[in-house]
């Protein structure tokens, strides 16, 4: 098979949209936001050995990989449009090309996110999505909105997918109908892109968890020049009506959670006294959130157990440069 028939029988894609003036096959795809709104743009790559194991089944990694890029939408506040795909693969193998392709256009159709062009060459296998999305003018979830006084939310329970990625590096033990969800949790993650959306005009700033809780919200603090403290009880609750989380002694339960990675939950601040707007937005979205904490004028970042007693700091996030 060559590279145009690849193109033609695995990655087009008909999903007609206003905002999509020209699709795939042209020089260029032709992308229209809606009036009074502007274009959100974000780029994610997925290495094999590096973000993903070879074992994986291709269908849960297209999921994946489109998953991780919208996840960057949901956490600004944007409506995904569209996305180009680059893919550069070992051999043009017909059937992991039909499983990848169907995990994801599978979810790109649940998102009405369209595949409007990319790139395909041989090479060892890498998988680049750039992801559009439109939101309105003014409306965007930025890290840089943080202020003293905000309640710290996040959404779902973060560690699921660290302590999956430890059972398969043989670290950690886990029964298998726990280890099966905490898997699901890593290979299909869910992109918050409706909670994301019902946030604009509630939350001030917003991050989408993929290094880790502790690592990404410093990323809010650098850009609000702000601190935190994070009340460790208030995760605790999470991690007690988990399926997962209390199978793990309670030093993993601190790693997974605060410095789990790949957990593609948002994280965001909101004044205190949106605390019923926030409630009614994760009503709308379907999503479960938690406070967790509150954006301090000191700066660093503090996690607190039960008893008002610093926790002992668990570690660093994921670094791709740091060994
Ligand atoms: P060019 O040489 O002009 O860059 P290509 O030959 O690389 O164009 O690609 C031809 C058309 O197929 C382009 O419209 C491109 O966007 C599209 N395309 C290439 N690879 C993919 C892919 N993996 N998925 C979707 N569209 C693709
Ligand atoms: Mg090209």
């Amino acid at each position: 098979m060559g590279e145009f028939e690849l193109i033609a029988r695995y990655f087009q894609h008909r999903l007609p949209r206003s905002a999509i003036a020209l699709g795939s096959g042209d020089d260029c795809a032709l992308l229209q936001p809606a009036d009074g709104h502007v274009l959100a743009v974000s780029t994610d790559m997925l290495v094999e050995g590096r973000h993903f194991l070879s074992t994986v089944q291709p269908a849960a990694l297209g999921h994946k990989a489109l998953a991780v890029n919208l996840s960057d939408l949901a956490a600004i506040g944007a409506e995904p449009l569209a996305f180009t795909l680059a893919l550069a693969l070992p051999r043009a193998e017909a059937a992991w090309l039909a499983d990848f392709s169907q995990g994801l256009l599978a979810l790109a159709d649940a998102h009405r996110c369209a595949l409007i062009g990319g790139d395909t060459t041989a090479g060892p296998l890498n998988i680049c999505i750039t992801v559009f999305g439109q939101l309105p003018a003014q409306a965007a979830l930025r890290r840089d909105a943080a202020r003293v006084g905000d309640d710290i939310y996040i959404s779902g329970t973060p560690g699921h997918a660290r302590l999956a990625l430890e059972v398969l590096r043989g670290r950690l033990e886990l029964e298998a109908r726990a280890f099966a969800l905490a898997r699901a949790h890593l290979e299909r993650p869910t992109p918050r892109l409706a909670l994301g959306q019902a946030l604009r005009g509630i939350a001030h700033a917003a991050i989408d968890l993929s290094d880790g809780l502790l690592g990404d919200l410093g990323h809010i603090l650098a850009a609000s020049r702000v601190g935190a403290h994070i009340h460790w009880p208030a995760l605790a609750e999470l991690a007690a009506s988990s399926p997962i989380l209390p199978h793990v002694p309670a030093h993993w339960q601190h790693t997974a959670m605060l410095n789990g990675g790949d957990d593609y939950e948002l994280l965001f601040t909101a004044p205190s006294s949106a605390r019923a707007a926030v409630h009614a937005a994760a009503q709308r979205s379907h999503t479960p959130v938690q406070r967790i904490g509150t954006i301090t004028a000191e700066p660093g970042l503090r996690v607190w157990d039960a008893n008002g007693q610093p926790l002992d700091p668990p570690g660093r996030s994921f670094d791709h440069f740091t060994p």
